[in-house]
């Protein structure tokens, strides 16, 4: 996907803070962190939204969510975080490659809207 940001992130063409990587994800920090800590997982197979998620290509998915934990450690998230998805327009998913946000480092609002 030649006008996706974040592939341009993954291929290096753009720059970006990177926390983690391997040969299925990258993990960044967000350019406009919403908390202390807001790291963005993303695999690096261009998946549009989770409504593309398939059996298929699901266990990117499973991969990323067993990294997220050490991740989360190593950022210093000991009390808790949050992972968000948005998919799709009344989602606000704004970059349509398939990404989670880890959040965390303060007290979050129970609020999810
Ligand atoms: P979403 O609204 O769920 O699609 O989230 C997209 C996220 O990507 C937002 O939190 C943006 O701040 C973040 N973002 C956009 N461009 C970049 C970039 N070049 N580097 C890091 N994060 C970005």
């Amino acid at each position: 996907m030649n006008d996706c940001i974040f592939c341009k992130i993954i291929d290096g063409s753009i720059p970006s803070k990177k926390v983690y990587e391997d040969e299925q994800i990258l993990a960044f920090h967000d350019v406009q962190p919403q908390a202390p800590v807001h790291v963005l997982f993303v695999p690096k197979e261009h998946i549009c939204c989770a409504d593309a998620i398939t059996e298929e290509n699901a266990s990117v998915v499973a991969h990323i969510f067993t990294k997220i934990p050490g991740v989360a450690k190593s950022l210093g998230l000991v009390n808790g975080y949050r992972i968000i998805n948005n998919c799709g327009d009344d989602g606000c998913q704004s970059v349509k490659h398939l990404h989670f946000h880890l959040l965390g480092g303060k007290q979050l609002r129970a609020e999810m809207d």
